[in-house]
């Protein structure tokens, strides 16, 4: 089923390899093959991988107040992953289209999956988007939105303010989130898919849920197309 509505919304060329598709997979094969996959042992909050034999939960998620419910993650931030996100995000916004159909395999497939009222996402700074022209983030989910027929609402804004998180420590990230991130004049109800591009501290999705939460939604899930693990 899901193939067949796949098959409607992607073009017949791979999305990231933009080689011609030969069977009713919307991403090659030789990519799916090549793609570092998130391992099975992964914290059952965030998806950060774990060590074999540790507690289900990650250590930050047994300590901080976590406001989302689980993250639906495909894949590691490393080798053709990692190659196909930096693409996304400068100058090739035809990837996102690769990262929902993983996001929505990802989804479909998983213990965790819920139905979701709407599907949202981590918003990017008025200069941000005028550089880029786009936000990948709202890229991968509108076509995540249109695989799982759930509408696409833009619920939270970024100003100009705060720093870039990648240029800050864990705790200062957390810090910063708070000058960047604020909700829209809406309210919520029901479950929320959040998404992003890439997990990293998750002080930016954390946040971003908790606002959501503060809006109305009585539950919030994530999806990020790619994590940040030590190797
Ligand atoms: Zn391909
Ligand atoms: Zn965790």
């Amino acid at each position: 089923m899901i193939n067949a509505v796949l098959n409607f919304f992607f073009p017949p060329k791979c999305p990231f390899c933009k080689g011609i598709l030969t069977d009713k997979v919307p991403v090659c094969n030789n990519c799916l093959a090549d793609l570092p996959y998130l391992p099975e042992n992964s914290c059952s909050i965030c998806s950060i991988p774990l060590e074999e034999y540790s507690h289900p939960v990650c250590a930050h998620c047994r300590n901080e107040k976590i406001y989302f419910e689980h993250s639906f993650v495909p894949l590691i931030y490393k080798g053709k992953a990692r190659e196909r996100a930096i693409s996304l995000k400068s100058g090739h916004p035809y990837y996102a289209k690769g990262f929902a159909y993983l996001l929505a395999d990802k989804i479909l497939s998983s213990q965790y999956y819920t139905e979701f009222d709407c599907v949202t996402f981590v918003p990017q700074s008025p200069k941000g988007k005028f550089e880029r022209g786009y936000n990948q983030a709202e890229l991968i989910a509108k076509s995540l939105a249109k695989l799982l027929k759930v509408p696409c609402v833009s619920m939270l804004k970024r100003t100009n303010d705060g720093k870039d998180q990648h240029t800050l420590s864990a705790a200062e990230r957390k810090q910063n989130v708070r000058k960047c991130y604020f909700p829209k004049n809406k309210k919520g109800s029901g479950t929320v898919l959040l998404i992003d591009d890439i997990y990293t501290t998750g002080a930016t999705a954390n946040y971003c849920s908790f606002l959501l939460r503060k809006m109305g939604f009585n539950r919030v899930y994530l999806a990020i197309g790619l994590i940040r693990a030590d190797d």
